[in-house]
């Protein structure tokens, strides 16, 4: 066990570059351009971004699917990345569970249910002997809100949401300490989305596990995470508290996400994904990636960071952005006797 205020998972200026295209025509695709992202115990994290922007390249790099091409990770204060010890890796590979958008994509159809809690329940060793690993999948089955005859069943005969609820159940047998969950409920109907977001947040606050939660969706961004950051080509652009975040977004970007309403005053309609490559393929690697062409000052400039405030912690990484007049983000570094003095 480590200390409780060492972050479970500490990301510094990870990176992913893709080489793309076949041997005459290589490309790189720039897919995460070096995150800092620290998680703390039992702490929810929602990585709020449209599609392309990197947040399963992100997970990927992090559940070890994926060497990062530069930067480093740390699991409770651990360095993941030079760690190539195969005990470390396996313990790792434990501790760090994933989940993902499709779970019918994750269950092999030609198995019963029953089978995919024991795989993981026998190989890392959460329960040995026959009647230790029954109880051990009926107590599972109880966790996620499913009845035990399930365990029979085929994930053919399953819901949507029962099945992704398994899937959680699978992540639980081996006792992790992060989850990274990959959308796991836009897959989902509507009507059963809250019951799986309900288990994996009541789940995060019994066993004290910590959970990246990748989404496009604010509104479940908001129910369930404790903080949220938005990523833009490959980048953080904006993070916080979820409640401070969505009632005072800072960053252009953010501001789109949240209102859903289109403005009329827009020739063209944005279209963020296409941003996101233009960012990768035309406009330089530094600068801001929300810079619209590669010509103006944002594109060549490094995006400034505002601490906006530390409690709620609120961030914004833009070099336009301007302190509203009435609550100025430098005011909170300003000694307080200044006042006295005045008054
Ligand atoms: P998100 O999960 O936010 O939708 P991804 O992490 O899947 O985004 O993708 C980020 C970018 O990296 C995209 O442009 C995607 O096309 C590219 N990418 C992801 N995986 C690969 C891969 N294996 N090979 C080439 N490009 C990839
Ligand atoms: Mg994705």
């Amino acid at each position: 066990m480590t200390d409780q205020n060492t972050p479970v998972l500490s990301t510094r200026g990870l990176k992913k570059t893709f080489t793309i295209g076949g041997s005459f025509s290589r490309k790189q695709v720039r897919a995460l351009g070096g995150v800092d992202l620290d998680i703390a115990h039992g702490e929810i994290v929602a990585l709020v971004g449209e599609s392309g922007s990197g947040k399963s390249t992100l997970a990927r790099c992090i559940a070890r699917l994926e060497q990062p091409s530069d930067g480093t990770f740390f699991f409770e204060g651990q360095d993941i990345i030079a760690t190539s010890k195969r005990r470390a890796t396996r313990e790792y590979r434990s501790a760090v569970q994933m989940i993902f958008q499709d779970p019918f994509g994750s269950l092999n159809p030609v198995h019963r249910i029953g089978h995919f809690l024991e795989r993981p329940l026998r190989i890392h060793g959460a329960a040995s002997g026959r009647a230790a690993i029954e109880q051990a999948k009926r107590r599972l089955m109880a966790k996620v809100g499913l009845p035990e005859e399930m365990l029979d069943r085929y994930p053919h005969e399953l819901s949507g949401g029962q099945r992704q609820r398994i899937a959680i159940a699978r992540a639980l047998a081996v006792n992790p300490r992060l989850i990274l969950a990959d959308e796991p409920t836009s897959m989902l109907d509507v009507s059963v989305r809250i019951g799986v977001l309900n288990l994996m947040r009541s789940l995060c606050e019994e066993q004290g596990i910590s959970m990246l939660y990748i989404t496009h969706d604010l509104a479940s961004a908001r129910y369930l995470a404790d903080r949220i950051v938005v990523m833009f080509a490959g980048e953080f652009v904006e993070g916080g508290d979820a409640m401070e975040l969505l009632a005072h977004p800072a960053h252009p970007y953010t501001r789109l996400l949240i209102s859903a309403v289109p403005d009329p005053k827009r020739i063209a309609p944005f279209d963020p994904v296409e941003r996101a490559r233009l960012r990768r393929e035309v406009l330089t690697p530094t600068g801001c990636p929300w810079a619209e062409t590669a010509t103006e000052p944002c594109s060549s400039e490094e995006p400034v960071f505002h601490r906006l405030s530390d409690t709620p912690e609120h961030w914004v990484r833009c070099g336009r952005y301007a302190p509203p007049a009435d609550a100025p983000g430098t005011a909170l570094e300003l000694p307080a006797d200044d006042e006295e003095d005045a008054a």
